[in-house]
């Protein structure tokens, strides 16, 4: 079908001199018939041949061929005609000297170069037919009939001979030059997809497309070589092929590709045929890459200067017997290869030019956020903002270790963009135990590899998933303000030198504000607490059981408030003093505390009433946590500074339930109050659910 093409083009580029000859020869022959001597009976003839060939050349270059294009009837039917023709015009013309002969060579010759050896084998045979006939019809003897045609047979084949091989030398010559362009036209258009796009990645697979249809080939792939990542972003299949296998965007490491790793030795093109295979790793890292249809394929690196930033892979689903990739092909590939990693490395350079200045730019603004606000949520959540635009990070959290406790409060938790709540792990412990106590970086590119060699194991926080690519610079001096800035991706390797060097800068920056933010956060958090019991106090409380109750609202959950008086605790005083009475308030408080969750809230109503607010529990459970209260208190044992024991205190609960039985904060706190009341009434040291008469006991 491709020779069809080329031949046709050879067709269209001798049309002009073939319309020249036409014109040129029915113009003469016009002229003939009328200025050499005849008789007016071949004038005739002459009139009439003449408007045999303009109709001719009218219905062969004016209709046919525009019609119905070059196809392959087309260009049998061209040399056919033009005999037919040149066998009537010598038969009417015999008288005149025109040798007939080289009329048919003329013929024969163009029907070689232009349709090839079938139809100028074709031609040939029927201009001796055609010599035959007009020998024949001016009464040449059969003997000399048989001489001539057997001369002329062998001219004719001479004639075959040339025109046909005439004709191949300019197909092949043609499709040289055709394929030269096509391969310029394909590294060109390679350099503008990959200069269109500030984004290499986006870039690839178009970029991989256009080999793909350019070479052509089966299926085309290219891998750049980030770190010991292997990133196969530009993949791409002909239609035929079934990719379903391969993953688009598939990133692996360099020592899971046998035969990548091999090309990085020995950076050469190189040749891999997929029933030549010498062992079973080569045939899976041969598929790791190519789709089963995949026979035969052409790996080449794309070294810049000595540097291999990553591969072109060519395969192709054509029997591998047959010389898929010919010298020309690879040297193409070679060269294709080459500027290939030009536009990468540029691309390359250009992506960390912008990076570099986007670094720094988002430096500049960090520092101006934490000119900006002492908030420290709203400095966190501003630093996650700025940071997660130049490092690739799916988990961000920021710690401050609290010595007294001895716990490191995780202040913010992003993990796959869902915000966790604050929570706190021991200090010591994990990834963070070890930063703080350190006071250095940590940096792990991919957690699985080198997990023997981990100095800690690391803990779960978030999701829950274990990071592989993690990062955490220390916050403040360690001894004043201690604290971590960590980011960690789910991806192996993603981080680089880069990022952990942008990490200590925003930590080194981050120092300050995120000490006198941190201070001010404690210091506000003091000012809500009450300071006997480090409850809420009354106000604070009553803020949190507010935005509690909204925040039930939306998300359609129950919450449980649960009012608590301590029973003749004027007693314990009149008794023991204030002071001892303080100490028993303590004991209270954190006998009741250890029922609750960190998502629960306590508070100090005043003297020795407290509020609990209990996040999505049913009746049951609150009932369950108010009974459980009250059997701890009575199990506490106090004693006397001469080291008598004495009673332990008993409480009153009163309990309301949002929302079945309250809508609204004041509302709620007024029905566990009644209820409260009810728990007195009856006689103390028990629970009431508001509304109902019996004690409230599971
Ligand atoms: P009941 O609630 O069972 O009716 O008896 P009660 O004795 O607990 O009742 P009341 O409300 O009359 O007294 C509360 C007492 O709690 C008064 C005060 O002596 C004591 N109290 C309140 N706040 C504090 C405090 O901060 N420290 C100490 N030591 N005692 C306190
Ligand atoms: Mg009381
Ligand atoms: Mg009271």
């Amino acid at each position: 079908m491709k020779t069809l093409a080329l031949r046709a083009e050879i067709f269209r580029r001798f049309l002009k001199p073939i319309k020249t000859i036409y014109w040129v020869a029915s113009g003469s022959l016009f002229l003939l018939a009328f200025l050499l001597p005849a008789d007016n009976l071949e004038n005739i003839h002459c009139l009439e041949f003449f408007c045999v060939v303009v109709l001719y050349i009218l219905i062969v270059f004016y209709l046919i061929i525009p019609h119905f294009g070059f196809r392959r009837w087309v260009l049998y039917l061209f040399p056919l005609l033009t005999v037919s023709l040149v066998t009537i015009g010598y038969a009417l013309f015999g008288e005149y000297p025109i040798a007939i002969s080289s009329l048919y060579v003329i013929v024969i010759l163009l029907a070689g170069v232009i349709a090839g050896g079938a139809i100028a084998f074709l031609t040939a045979s029927l201009s001796v037919v055609g010599c035959i006939v007009v020998e024949s019809s001016f009464g040449y003897p059969i003997q000399y009939q048989l001489i001539s045609s057997g001369s002329q047979l062998i001219f004719f084949m001479m004639a075959v001979y040339l025109g046909s091989t005439l004709g191949n030398n300019l197909i092949t010559r043609l499709n040289e030059s055709q394929q030269k362009s096509a391969n310029l036209a394909l590294l060109l258009e390679a350099s503008l997809v990959v200069s269109s796009t500030s984004d290499l990645v986006k870039a690839l697979p178009e970029l991989a497309q256009k080999i793909l249809s350019g070479l052509p080939a089966s299926f085309v792939r290219i891998d750049i070589l980030e770190g010991k990542n292997v990133n196969g972003y530009g993949l791409a299949a002909h239609r035929t092929s079934s990719n379903h296998s391969l993953e688009v965007n598939r990133q692996f490491l360099l020592n899971d590709s046998l035969l990548y790793s091999r090309l990085l030795e020995n950076p050469q093109v190189s040749i891999w045929s997929a029933d030549q295979f010498q062992n079973q790793d080569e045939q899976l890292s041969f598929y790791d890459l190519f789709p089963e249809e995949v026979k035969i394929c052409c790996l080449v690196p794309l070294v810049a200067g000595k540097t291999v930033l990553g591969f072109l892979g060519v395969g192709e689903a054509r029997d591998s017997n047959r010389e898929v990739f010919d010298e020309k092909k690879l040297e193409f590939l070679g060269t294709l290869a080459n500027q290939l990693a030009i536009v990468i490395e540029n691309a390359q350079l250009h992506q960390a030019e912008q990076q570099k200045s986007m670094r720094l730019e988002i430096l500049y603004e960090v520092a101006n956020v934490f000119g900006s606000t002492i908030e420290l949520g709203e400095l966190l959540e501003k630093l996650y903002q700025l940071l997660i635009q130049v490092i690739p990070a799916d988990t961000y959290f920021v710690g401050f270790a609290d010595k007294k406790s001895r716990m490191v409060n995780i202040e913010l938790l992003i993990d796959e963009g869902e915000r966790f709540k604050s929570e706190s792990v021991p200090l010591g412990e994990g990834l963070i135990g070890y930063v703080l106590k350190n006071q250095k970086p940590l940096f792990i590119h991919a957690m699985s590899q080198e997990w023997d060699n981990l100095p800690v194991k690391p803990k779960l926080l978030g999701k829950s998933k274990v990071s592989q690519s993690w990062m955490g610079v220390p916050l403040g001096d360690g001894a004043h303000f201690n604290g971590i800035l960590s980011v960690a991706s789910y991806k192996p390797n993603v981080f680089s030198d880069e990022d952990l060097a942008m990490l200590i800068n925003v930590a080194q920056q981050a120092e300050l504000a995120f000490d006198n933010a941190y201070q001010y956060a404690r210091v506000e958090e003091q000012a809500r607490k009450d300071s006997l019991t480090g409850t809420y106090n009354h106000q604070s409380f009553l803020e949190e059981l507010d935005s509690m109750v909204k925040d039930a609202e939306i998300q359609k959950i129950p919450i449980a408030l649960i009012m608590l008086d301590l029973d003749h605790f004027k007693e314990y005083n009149d008794h023991f003093g204030h002071v001892f009475g303080d100490e028993i308030l303590r004991a209270a408080v954190n006998a009741i505390q250890s029922h609750l969750k960190s998502s629960d809230v306590m508070g100090r109503w005043g003297g020795e009433e407290f509020g609990v607010i209990l996040r999505d529990v049913t009746i049951e459970e609150a009932c369950k946590i108010a009974n459980r209260i009250r059997e701890t208190l009575a199990k506490t044992e106090l004693f006397k500074g001469n080291g008598k024991k004495i009673k332990s205190p008993t409480v009153s609960q009163g309990i309301a339930y949002y929302p079945s039985q309250a809508q609204e904060t004041q509302d709620l706190v007024e029905k566990a109050d009644q209820a409260l009341y009810s728990a007195k009434s009856a006689g103390r040291d028990c629970i009431r659910l508001y509304g109902k008469l019996d004690p409230c006991e599971t």
